[in-house]
């Protein structure tokens, strides 16, 4: 049985940049991971117009703009220390806690 479940190394506040798609080069901070669609929500990218239907929960019509998910296969996290986006990694430290790395410097992107 597959698991729809991805593995995201990508959290919530992480800075990526989106590598494929239209919003291919920009970056934004992650709003919103969602696992079971492998997918992230990006602060202001990949808006998508909404049709609101008048009576829905929001009470009016409309058309609302809002970030649209997109596929964690065509974001990179964006390392603060190098700025490049890269693939993650993984450490465990010295004292046993396990930290993502970057894989351009190999720095720690967690603190
Ligand atoms: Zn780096």
């Amino acid at each position: 049985m597959r698991s729809a479940m991805h593995k995201v190394a990508i959290k919530k506040n992480d800075t990526v940049m989106v590598v494929a798609g239209k919003e291919r080069g920009k970056s934004g901070k992650v709003l919103k991971v969602l696992p079971e669609k492998a997918a992230v929500l990006i602060e202001r990218l990949n808006f998508a117009k909404r049709h609101l239907r008048a009576g829905g929960p929001h009470g009016k019509g409309g058309i609302v703009e809002k970030e649209a998910p997109i596929h964690i296969s065509n974001v990179q996290l964006l390392c603060s220390k190098c700025n490049l986006p890269t693939r993650i990694g993984k450490k465990v430290l010295e004292d046993g806690r396990k930290v993502r790395i970057c894989r351009k410097c190999g720095e720690a992107i967690d603190e």
